[in-house]
C-alpha cells in the first residue's frame, strides 16, 4: 500500500513506514502522504474529553493509515509520560482572545520533545514493519533545539546511533551545553564552522553521498534523519493544533466550527507546516501567522512569491529561527500545486543555483496569502515584546515566543482580526535566559554570565530555574569534535570508525 510521495518525483512511492526510517527521498524530495481523509466535525468534537496521547494517535493514524490505532496509542501513551500529567501542550491565557499553547514542557525544554520523544518509538515500530533488523545512524543538523532533543529521545535506544551537528556560535550556551555534555554510549555531538545553513546542506549531503551508505551498509548501518524532513518527526505535531482547538471548546473560548487562528514562530517551516495539515485534516483553522526573525525571508516569500535565499544569514536572540532555507516549505508547495512534483523540482533546482532563490507566479502566490500571513520582529521589536509580555500580561516568554507575539498583534493591528488566536509558545525563557533579562533589565544581564541570569530571572519573576538547565553547570562536557562544512564527511567517519 504506496501513500507516500517525493515531492519532487523522481523517487517511487513508499509506505509509511518506510518513509520513517528512511527520513528524506533518494531524489532529494520530502516525502508527502498522497491523501489525507480529513476528520468530521464530529469527529473532532468526539476529542474534548481525551488525553494527549489519545489525541495525538488519532491524528497520527490518519498519517499511519496502514498501522494498528491501538498500537500507535501504546507508543504515544510512553513518549508523553515524560510531559508533566502526560499534556505536551497546555494552555496559558495572554490576554483576552489570545493564549499561549506552551509545548516545551518536555525534557529538553523546547518544542522539539513533542515529536522527538515519540520519533524513536515510531521509528522501532517500523523496523519490526519493514523486517529491517539493522542499525540505524540518525543525522541531524541543529539550529540549537533539535540536537539536544534528538540526543535525548535517542539515548540509549538500542540498535541506534545519532550524530548532530550543530554551528559553532550559533546556538545559545545553555542550548550548546545541553548537547555538549549528552551521556549515552551512542552518542555523536560535532561543532561546524558555520551556521545551520551549512550544517543542513553538508546533513543533506551526507545523505545523498553514495559512498558513505555503501561503507556503512557493510557495517549493517541504515542512515535516518530526526530534522522535520522526517515524515515521523512532522506528523506528530499535528496533534497540538487539534488539541488546543478542543481545549477552548471545553473551556466554552470557541464554538465547534467556528474558526481558530495559530500564530507561530517559524524556522525550518515544520511546525507550521503541521499546522496546515491539521486545516487539511477539517480543523477549522482562520488562519497561520508565520513569524520569523531578522532572518525574513519566509516573510517576503509570502509577500512576494519569491523565495530569496541570497543574502547573509544573520544571528539573532531566537537562533533556532536563523535560517534561510526553509526545508519543509517545500512540501507546502507540493500540496498548492496539487501535487506538481515537476515544477517543485523546477523551483528547488533554481534554489540551488547560484541565484539562491525561486518564484512561484501571482496564482500559487494568492493560494498561500488565503492561508497565511508573513510577518517578522527583528531584535529591538523581540526584546520589547519580551518585555512588554511580562509587564501588561505576566507572561514570560522566550525569544521565539516573543517574535511570534510581536508578529501576531502586528497582524492583528493591519487586520482587526479580533478571533481567538493561539501563539505558540515553543521554548522555555530559561533555555535563553541573557536575552530574555536582557530584554527585562539590560543593565543587570550585561554584569553575569547565562547561569546567573537564569537565577536572576527566576529571582525576578518568583519562577524556578527548570532542573534540566540548572545541572548544565555540574555535568562534564564530554563531547568537543569540531569540523568546516567541507569536512563534515570526515569528521562524521571519525567519530564513527576511530
Ligand atoms: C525549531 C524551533 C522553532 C522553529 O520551528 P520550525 O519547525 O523549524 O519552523 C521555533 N522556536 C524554537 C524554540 C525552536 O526550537
Amino acid at each position: 500500500m504506496p501513500v507516500y510521495a517525493s515531492t519532487r518525483g523522481g523517487a517511487p512511492s513508499i509506505r509509511a513506514a518506510e518513509a520513517i526510517l528512511t527520513g528524506i527521498a533518494p531524489d532529494g524530495g520530502l516525502y508527502v502522504p498522497e491523501e489525507l481523509v480529513p476528520f468530521t466535525l464530529g469527529e473532532i468534537e468526539a476529542m474534548r474529553d481525551i488525553s494527549y496521547a489519545e489525541i495525538s494517535a488519532r491524528v497520527l493514524s490518519k498519517f499511519l493509515s496502514d498501522w494498528d490505532e491501538a498500537e500507535i496509542l501504546g507508543l504515544t501513551r510512553e513518549a508523553y509520560s515524560a510531559f508533566p500529567r502526560g499534556d505536551a501542550a497546555p494552555l496559558r491565557p495572554i490576554r483576552s482572545r489570545l493564549w499561549a499553547m506552551e509545548l516545551y514542557h518536555g525534557p529538553t525544554l523546547a518544542f522539539k520533545d513533542v515529536a522527538l520523544q515519540l520519533l524513536p518509538r515510531l521509528m522501532a515500530k517500523s523496523a519490526l514493519m519493514t523486517g529491517g533488523a539493522e542499525e540505524r545512524l540518525i543525522l541531524t543538523a541543529t539550529s540549537g533545539d533539535t540536537g539536544k532533543a534528538a540526543l535525548s529521545g535517542f539515548c540509549d535506544v538500542p540498535g541506534t546511533r545519532v550524530c548532530v551537528f550543530y554551528p559553532e556560535g550559533g546556538t545559545s550556551e545553555a542550548q550548546r551545553l545541553q548537547m555538549v555534555t549528552q551521556r549515552g554510549g551512542n552518542m555523536h555531538v560535532i561543532a561546524v564552522k558555520g551556521d545551520f545553513d551549512d550544517a543542513q546542506t553538508g546533513v543533506k549531503r551526507l545523505f545523498a553521498d553514495k559512498e558513505l551508505r555503501e561503507r556503512l551498509a557493510a557495517k549493517g548501518i541504515c542512515l535516518s534523519s530526526a530534522n522535520s524532513i522526517n515524515l515521523g518527526r512532522l506528523a506528530p505535531q499535528v496533534a497540538y493544533y487539534f488539541r488546543a482547538y478542543v481545549r477552548l471548546l471545553s473551556t466554552g473560548a470557541l464554538r465547534m466550527g467556528e474558526p481558530l487562528v495559530f500564530c507561530v514562530p517559524s524556522g525550518n517551516f515544520g511546525d507550521i507546516l503541521a499546522g496546515y495539515y491539521a486545516m487539511r485534516l477539517g480543523l477549522p483553522v482562520g488562519r497561520l501567522i508565520c513569524a520569523s526573525n531578522s532572518n525574513n525571508v519566509l516573510h517576503d516569500f509570502f509577500r512576494t512569491g519569491v523565495y530569496d535565499a541570497g543574502r547573509p544569514l544573520l544571528k539573532t536572540a531566537s537562533p533556532s529561527m536563523d535560517i534561510l532555507v526553509s526545508s519543509n516549505l517545500e512540501r507546502l508547495l507540493y500540496a498548492v500545486t496539487n501535487g506538481d512534483a515537476a515544477r517543485v523540482a523546477s523551483w528547488m533546482r533554481d534554489l540551488r543555483s547560484d541565484e539562491r532563490r525561486f518564484e512561484v507566479g501571482e496564482e500559487i502566490r494568492a493560494r498561500l496569502s488565503a492561508i497565511f500571513s508573513g510577518y517578522w520582529a527583528d531584535e529591538g521589536e523581540t526584546a520589547s515584546a519580551i518585555e512588554r509580555a511580562y509587564r501588561e500580561y505576566g507572561y514570560l516568554c522566550d525569544p521565539h515566543t516573543a517574535v511570534g507575539l510581536d508578529c501576531y498583534e502586528a497582524y492583528a493591528r493591519d487586520t482587526g482580526d479580533g478571533r481567538p488566536a493561539v501563539l505558540v509558545s515553543t521554548a522555555s525563557p530559561f533555555k535563553f535566559a541573557s536575552s530574555v533579562l536582557g530584554a527585562l533589565d539590560p543593565g543587570a544581564a550585561s554584569r553575569l554570565d547565562d547561569f546567573e541570569c537564569a537565577d536572576a530571572l527566576a529571582e525576578r519573576t518568583g519562577q524556578t530555574v527548570p532542573a534540566a538547565i540548572g545541572e548544565l553547570k555540574r555535568l562534564p562536557v564530554l563531547h568537543t569534535a569540531v569540523c568546516s562544512p567541507e569536512d563534515m564527511k570526515a569528521a562524521l567517519c571519525r567519530e564513527l570508525f576511530g
